[in-house]
């Protein structure tokens, strides 16, 4: 497989075409942005950080049934994904208040969301990712009652597998980001699933693990982002696993 033209190219990832029209190559760059773009720096390896955890999560939730993108790691940074038709869907799922909601809606900080709460948003720069409804979904065109369903019931099921994953480790699963596309008629998990798009608190010292360290100023990106990585990849505190 090689790899042949960059198909699009975001915020902190590429994604090239190869020879083989099923597979693609997508490359998590060194880039880091917040505020809708309105904060931006490169920070040398941060990519390789969020592709290793990534791939990780990916395989770990394709071994508990949840169909993913992920193929392959192909180098530190870069990983080979499956071809699919994106749904311009940001689903996030939130376990713990914090961040938009918080400033949008009267919850506290840190206050537990129980059953877990999904927001979707329209994932469009022009319009600043606004959040939908399932009645805008339907008129919008953009995935039909039965898909979203489908979206639903994967989300959440990725918010248990995962919470208990980080849970085991220290870390608090407090609200993740994740978008879907079609392959055949099948909905798939796609995009990153990382320190960028997760909002993870440790669970002893409160101390934010994610891109909050860098929105807000809070420490060394880079370090944390390292020390996540490991621990995440990591056998679980007092285990063997
Ligand atoms: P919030 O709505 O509080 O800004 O974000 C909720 C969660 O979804 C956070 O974990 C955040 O990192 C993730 N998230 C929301 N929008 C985006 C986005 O456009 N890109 C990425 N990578 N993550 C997002």
């Amino acid at each position: 497989m090689k790899q042949v033209d960059l198909l699009y190219t975001g915020k902190a990832k590429s994604v090239y075409r190869t020879d083989d029209p099923d597979v693609y190559i997508m490359k998590f760059r060194d880039d880091i942005t917040a505020f809708d773009g309105g904060k931006k720096d490169t920070l040398g390896g941060k990519g390789r950080y969020n592709a290793e955890v990534s791939s990780f999560f990916f395989r770990y939730l394709e071994e508990n049934g949840i169909r993913t993108h992920y193929l392959a790691s192909v180098e530190p940074a870069v990983i080979a994904v499956r071809g699919l038709t994106m749904i311009p869907l940001e689903v996030i799922v939130r376990n713990v208040a914090a961040g938009s909601i918080v400033r949008n809606y009267p919850f506290r900080e840190g206050e537990v969301l129980d059953p877990p709460v999904i927001v979707i948003d329209y994932k469009s720069d022009a319009h600043h990712d606004p959040m939908l409804n399932d009645d805008l979904i339907y008129a919008l065109g953009l995935a039909t009652p039965e898909e979203l369903d489908q979206i639903k019931a994967m989300a959440l099921a990725i918010n248990e597998v995962l919470s208990e994953y980080l849970d085991a480790r220290g870390i608090t699963l407090v609200d993740f980001k994740l978008e879907f596309g079609r392959s055949n008629a099948e909905i798939v998990v796609g995009d990153e699933i990382s320190m960028d798009s997760m909002r993870l608190w440790d669970k002893e010292t409160g101390a934010s693990l994610d891109k909050d360290v860098y929105r807000f100023n809070k420490g060394d990106v880079l370090e944390t982002y390292a020390g996540v990585a490991k621990r995440i990849l990591a056998p679980p505190k007092g285990g063997s696993a």
